[in-house]
C-alpha cells in the first residue's frame, strides 16, 4: 500500500493525525506533518487518523 499523502495547503495542524497514529505521522523540525516511513500503510491507526482529520487533507492516492 501507498503512503498517504497530506495536501499541505488545508492542514491547520492541530496535530490530530500524530496523536491517533504518531508511528506514522510526526510534526517535522519545519513545524509541518511528515508521513514516516512504514512497509505498511493498513493499519487501523492510520484510517482512523485519515478519517478523523477535521479538515480531510489525507488521502491515498
Ligand atoms: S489531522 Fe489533518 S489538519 Fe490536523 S495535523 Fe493532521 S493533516 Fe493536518
Amino acid at each position: 500500500m501507498t503512503p498517504p499523502v497530506i495536501d499541505m495547503s488545508c492542514c491547520v495542524l492541530c496535530e490530530i493525525c500524530v496523536d491517533l497514529a504518531p508511528h506514522a505521522f510526526k510534526i517535522n523540525d519545519a513545524g509541518y506533518v511528515d508521513v514516516l516511513s512504514l512497509d505498511d500503510y493498513s493499519d487501523e491507526d492510520i484510517y482512523e487518523a485519515v478519517k478523523n482529520c477535521p479538515r480531510h487533507c489525507i488521502t491515498f492516492e
